[in-house]
């Protein structure tokens, strides 16, 4: 399968998913085709559509974390910037996406 191809089939996969966790794709297309692209040149290489903004490491378990989409493993940290690390996904009432800020987890604000 060609990377055009395998980006929309990403796509078409990911996108009931993350509608059920409350997410939707970036309205930034431009953001979303060239995540979408690197998540396809990952999976070519090693197998895995890894997120392609987050390092992977030797422990496989770790590295289970990073699949596409990873949001139910970052829940928290990704609904408190209504955004995933990447921004491939946002918050489906996010219309501006720009205006999101990225934060890391361990700046999250706990009770
Ligand atoms: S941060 Fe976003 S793009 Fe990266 S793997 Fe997680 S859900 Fe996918």
């Amino acid at each position: 399968m060609n990377a055009e191809a395998r980006k929309k089939a990403l796509r078409f996969l990911f996108a009931p998913i993350v509608d059920k966790l409350g997410y939707k794709f970036t309205p930034n297309e431009e953001d979303a085709d060239f995540l979408l692209e690197q998540e396809a040149a990952l999976e070519e290489k090693h197998g895995m559509p890894y997120c392609p903004c987050q390092a992977r490491s030797k422990d496989r378990a770790e590295n289970m974390k990073i699949i596409c989409p990873c949001i139910p493993f970052h829940r928290e940290h990704y609904d408190a910037m209504r955004r995933c690390w990447c921004g491939l996904f946002v918050h489906k009432d996010v219309t501006d996406p720009d205006s999101l800020v990225q934060f890391p987890e361990s700046k999250l604000k706990r009770p």
